[in-house]
């Protein structure tokens, strides 16, 4: 057993943001055990270089390479990963958590008979990985008995990723073996969400706006602030079911997760669902006329007061504070 292994995706020109907090949690890991990082990304040999990582670059990272894992497939993936981890033999294996590594990496765990610890949230002494529960109602900890790999997940947002450096960093090739016969599906087009104008999660400045707005005519009132903030426009699920803004702006848990350096909560009451996409936010201002309203329980500043007295008010103060 070595160190632990970062496992990096690829989305289009490069790597997500996650695969950044993967490897800030992957470091986090290395402090607590005194073992080493490593990465990896799995592609075909035009895979991007692995260049750049994020923050303190590992020593060693592994483009994983052959020409049938152009495209993600759960069979090629799960061959070529157990191919590596039996090379490298990783006390730890981490991956960001999206959509397909939930598709591949119980399978891949599987393999070395053990479980995928997922969606964590933070890593303490132990190493103990805690996971939320209930939609976040409880937290719990789990330990590895240490029989063999772990296999760890990160959740997007609770990792904060390091700004990406310039890597010194080693790259080395690994082709493993895998035969056509081996890879049973045969991918489509990837799937392209309808076009994404807004990278929430990228953000790091959201004033995102509740039901406490009351009309759909009053969302300028909140644009105009987020505007001189030079922030994205970010909303609680009734104002996105409502069509008053789109979907892709909706924070929370059936929308996306941010954390951004400040969110400003204007007229949200703070319903656990909103509050697991925007618990990894440094600071946290909330405006509720209700002074009872669970928002502020997670808020670093409160205003308890009216929005349509506050809003305003602020957005003068910002552009008079601007001149
Ligand atoms: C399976 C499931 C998934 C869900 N996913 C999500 C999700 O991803 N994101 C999400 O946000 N929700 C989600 N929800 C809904 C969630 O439970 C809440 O209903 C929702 O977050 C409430 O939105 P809100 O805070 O804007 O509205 P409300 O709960 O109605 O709160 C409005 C707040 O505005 C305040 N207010 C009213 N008038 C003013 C004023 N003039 N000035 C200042 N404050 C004022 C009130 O005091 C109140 O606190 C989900 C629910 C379920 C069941």
């Amino acid at each position: 057993m070595s160190g632990v292994l970062v496992i990096q995706e690829e989305r289009g020109l490069g790597r997500n943001r996650i695969s950044h907090e993967a490897l800030a949690a992957g470091r986090i890991l290395c402090g607590l055990t005194g073992l080493s990082l490593e990465t990896a990304v799995v592609g075909d040999s035009n895979t991007p270089a692995l260049a750049e990582t994020s923050g303190q670059p590992p020593a060693t990272a592994y483009a994983v390479e052959h020409p049938l894992l152009a495209n993600y497939t759960s069979d090629g993936y799960v061959l070529a990963l157990e191919q590596l981890i039996r090379k490298l033999q990783p006390s730890y294996i981490v991956f960001p958590h999206t959509y397909q590594v939930r598709d591949f990496v119980p399978r891949l765990a599987a393999r070395f008979g053990q479980v995928l610890i997922g969606d964590v949230t933070a890593i303490e002494a132990g190493p103990l990985f805690v996971r939320q529960l209930f939609q976040g109602k409880m937290n719990a900890q789990y330990s590895h008995p240490g029989n063999g790999p772990c296999f760890v997940s990160v959740q997007a947002g609770a990792f904060p990723a390091d700004p990406p450096v310039a890597g010194t960093t080693s790259i080395l090739h690994f082709v493993p073996e895998i035969e056509d016969a081996s890879i049973r599906t045969r991918p489509g087009q990837p799937f392209r969400a309808s076009a994404q104008t807004v990278d929430l999660a990228s953000a790091q400045l959201i004033v995102s706006v509740g039901r406490g707005i009351r009309d759909a005519e009053n969302i300028p009132l909140v644009q105009e602030l987020a505007t001189v903030l030079g922030a994205e426009l970010a909303a609680s699920r009734p104002i996105c079911d409502n069509g008053w803004l789109p979907m892709e702006r909706q924070v929370g848990s059936s929308g996306q997760t941010v954390s951004p350096k400040l969110y400003l909560a204007v007229g949200i009451s703070g319903a656990i669902q909103h509050l697991v996409g925007m618990k990894g936010s440094q600071c946290v201002v909330a405006i509720n006329k209700d002074p009872a309203a669970p928002i502020f329980e997670v808020a670093d500043y409160g205003i308890a007061g009216d929005l349509f007295e506050v809003v305003p008010a602020l957005t003068e103060a910002v552009k008079a504070a601007r001149q």
